[in-house]
């Protein structure tokens, strides 16, 4: 609901490889889908790690007297927590842009420097796991300086910034350690691209125009022990939408993922109207 799928594209080197583009064009529509779900989805998640949690705090009771069952079950506590907190912040994100009316007034965003922040944000989880990230900015592109345009759009910092976050952090979190997660910026015809290439586990055919939707995971196991929510993805097609963009996905399972987000380009004649 809410996701039209408007390209799938067979790469040239293996049937495996899946383009899909993801666009919202009717943003009114999708809000009324969006609020209809919404309500009832995030009480089922929320209910989850909270019965566990007084699940545990009771069997950790009955369990008082061994000290490795306890220390068990205090840290399987811990996660749940976690994972509730996680889940209660991306589900205020997603509020606050779901309502149209509190979002900030649009102001120019340097997307290289959003990016630097993204990355920024993720290291210390990437060095943990071993992934390396590595960024090529289009200031740095092949062009030098005085041909690239800046990487400017014009919408919420704060958004684009999470919206990026959301794919290095997924990149990270479905890649094994020594691998690398890739971020290059480029300006390509009126549209800043961004895009988040893994060498992790990737996406199965079947599954790829799903991750976009809330709560959807592949494998809700390995998504909880990395403290995924299923709607980091969610997060970041809103993002694009709101900025007039989209999001799409090309992935090989084994092989790993590629995200990327379009954005428009900030015009200067986009200047002073605040549109
Ligand atoms: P989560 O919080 O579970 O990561 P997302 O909405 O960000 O939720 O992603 C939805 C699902 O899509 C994930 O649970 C995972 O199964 C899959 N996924 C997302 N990004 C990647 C990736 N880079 N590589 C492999 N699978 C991914």
């Amino acid at each position: 609901a809410g996701v039209l799928v408007v390209g799938v594209r067979v790469a040239p080197l293996g049937s495996l490889h899946v383009l899909v583009l993801v666009e919202d064009r009717t943003q009114a529509k999708r809000l009324e889908e969006v609020r209809r779900d919404f309500v009832a989805n995030v009480s089922h998640e929320l209910k989850t790690p909270v019965s566990a949690i007084a699940l545990l705090a009771e069997t950790m009771d009955d369990a008082a007297e061994d000290p490795t069952a306890v220390r068990r079950f205090a840290q399987r506590m811990t996660r749940e927590s976690q994972r509730l907190s996680a889940l209660v912040q991306e589900i205020v994100q997603l509020s606050r842009l779901q309502d149209a009316d509190s979002r900030h007034q649009p102001v120019p965003v340097d997307v290289d420097e959003a990016v630097l922040e993204a990355v920024d944000r993720t290291r210390l989880v990437a060095d943990g796991r071993g992934v390396r990230i590595t960024t090529r900015l289009a200031r740095e592109g092949d062009g030098g300086p005085g041909d690239t345009p800046p990487a400017e759009v014009w919408g919420d910092r704060e958004l684009v910034v999470t919206a990026v976050r959301n794919l290095v952090d997924n990149g990270v979190s479905y890649s094994d350690a020594g691998t690398r997660v890739a971020v290059v910026v480029t300006v390509v015809d009126e549209r800043v691209e961004v895009v988040v290439s893994d060498q992790g586990i990737g996406i199965p055919e079947s599954e790829v125009g799903r991750v976009f939707e809330r709560f959807y995971r592949l494998d809700p196991a390995r998504s909880r022990a990395t403290g995924g929510t299923g709607l980091g993805l969610s997060i970041v097609k809103h993002v694009a939408a709101t900025h007039g963009g989209e999001v799409g996905v090309w992935s090989s399972p084994g092989e790993g993922s590629t995200f990327t987000l379009r954005l428009p380009l900030r015009r200067a004649e986009d200047d002073g109207d605040g549109t």
